[in-house]
């Protein structure tokens, strides 16, 4: 494989580096917003959440502007008699549901998302699942997780719905040829780009999880090899592994550098050649460097400072600092997942500050101490960062945006160029 560009030369990264490990209030959505793109990507399942009058409002807010049919998701409110005990929620829950089907016979999965509500009053979402899914098998499978905000990131609502989806899938044949797992969602652009590539190259049969019909479940197996697609995928990690899978470690798919390693590392699991590699990528690679290169002008030694979000900051970091030449003022991660994030630390500058967790509090003291160029944020603290003078990115706005893969790495690249050309329009 030829380099993609001259790339630093990074010794160790941040393989061993020190993590200031912070704990105190967060500022983060809950995993109830994964349903906004879940229900996109899965398109004959129904999300219902099982929770409050709060948790409607955040998912009607966040898709509202969206829903222009009928929408896949809704929440069964559990109101102040439910929460007294003085109301069945069970039975109350089996009519909610009942009623759902009856009225939409097109829903082939159902996922009951638990919320902090659900979980206060101690509602056993699973038992209900199970009983439901008995009731309406085969025509519906009933599955539940939880979306609640308690010690939980918004990306952790996706990590937790595809969980819950491991153990159903089907069992691959026990002498099925090796095959490959995509896993996270992905926007279909970004899917249909990848499965060409892999084409190219080769290597199958590729499936990708979560398909986008509930029949169209991956087969899973000791002959599957998986790569992770999005880097907050830990608890389905674990499930596919104990169904007998195995990882297949590389960087994220973020950035040229980050695609094409992610891509050898498939290739190298499926014997592809050096030759047909470089014939199969170069174009795209080619492309995407050129398009990147332009977003460097604007973007190389401007500084950077990541609040813990989404998960994606360190990948992010990497591609912003390597490929655009921005300075890492520090980045900071709700987790660090050290397996999976191996590859990823290894590239980083050595000696980013990196940070696990959050006491906003004192972050908000680092970061303005810092006077970053650019800071990447949740939607509670942009605005009165902008008040202060700060320029800021949504990290929300990077899990909605189709963000992986060559074609969409210059896109990548201006999510972060166009605030700062924004701020300095302003300024002049
Ligand atoms: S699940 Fe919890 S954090 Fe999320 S909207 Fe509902 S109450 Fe709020």
């Amino acid at each position: 494989m030829s380099a993609v560009f001259p790339i630093q030369s990074v010794s160790k990264g941040c393989a061993d580096a020190p993590v200031l490990k912070e704990r105190g209030q967060r500022e983060v959505f809950c995993g109830l917003t994964g349903i906004i793109w879940l229900h996109r990507k899965i398109q004959d399942a129904f999300f219902l959440v099982v929770g409050s009058r709060t948790c409607a409002h955040l998912i009607q807010s966040a898709a509202g502007v969206m829903i222009f049919a009928e929408p896949r998701f809704a929440t069964a409110i559990i109101d102040e008699r439910d929460l007294a005990g003085l109301a069945d929620c069970n039975e109350e829950l089996d009519r909610v549901v009942t009623r759902l089907i009856e009225r939409r016979p097109e829903i082939k999965l159902l996922f009951l998302v638990g919320s902090c509500p659900s979980e206060v009053i101690k509602l056993d979402l699973s038992r209900a699942a199970s009983r439901l899914s008995s009731r309406f098998s085969p025509d519906v499978r009933v599955l539940n997780y939880s979306g609640s905000g308690i010690e939980t990131t918004f990306t952790q609502g996706e990590d937790a719905c595809l969980a819950s989806l491991v153990p159903v899938l089907p069992p691959a044949a026990a002498h099925a040829p090796a095959a490959l797992m995509v896993v996270g969602a992905l926007a279909d652009v970004v899917e249909d780009q990848f499965a060409r590539l892999f084409k190219q190259l080769g290597i199958g049969p590729v499936q990708f999880f979560p398909p986008r019909q509930a029949n169209e479940m991956p087969t899973v197996g000791p002959n599957t090899v998986f790569l992770l697609a999005q880097p907050f995928l830990a608890d389905t990690a674990v499930a596919l592994e104990a169904r007998g899978a195995t990882r297949l470690p590389a960087p994220f798919p973020l950035g040229v550098e980050g695609t094409t390693a992610w891509l050898q590392a498939a290739a190298s699991a499926f014997g592809v050649d050096a030759a047909t590699f470089e014939g199969a990528i170069a174009p795209a690679r080619d492309r995407a460097t050129t398009a990147v290169a332009r977003q460097r002008t604007q973007l190389a030694g401007k500084s950077i400072f990541f609040f813990p979000d989404s998960q994606l900051e360190i990948p992010l970091a990497r591609f912003l600092s390597r490929e655009l030449g921005m300075l890492l003022a520090e980045v900071g991660t709700p987790y660090l997942h050290r397996q999976h994030m191996a590859e990823e630390l290894a590239l980083l500058p050595e000696n980013t500050f990196l940070s696990e967790g959050q006491h906003v509090e004192n972050q908000l003291d680092r970061c303005r101490a810092a006077q970053p160029d650019i800071v990447v944020c949740g939607l509670g603290l942009a605005n009165p960062l902008e008040a202060e003078g700060l320029t800021t990115k949504w990290a929300i706005e990077l899990v909605f945006t189709p963000i992986q893969g060559f074609e969409q790495a210059a896109d990548l690249a201006e999510l972060f160029s166009r605030p700062l050309v924004r701020r300095l329009r302003l300024a002049a």
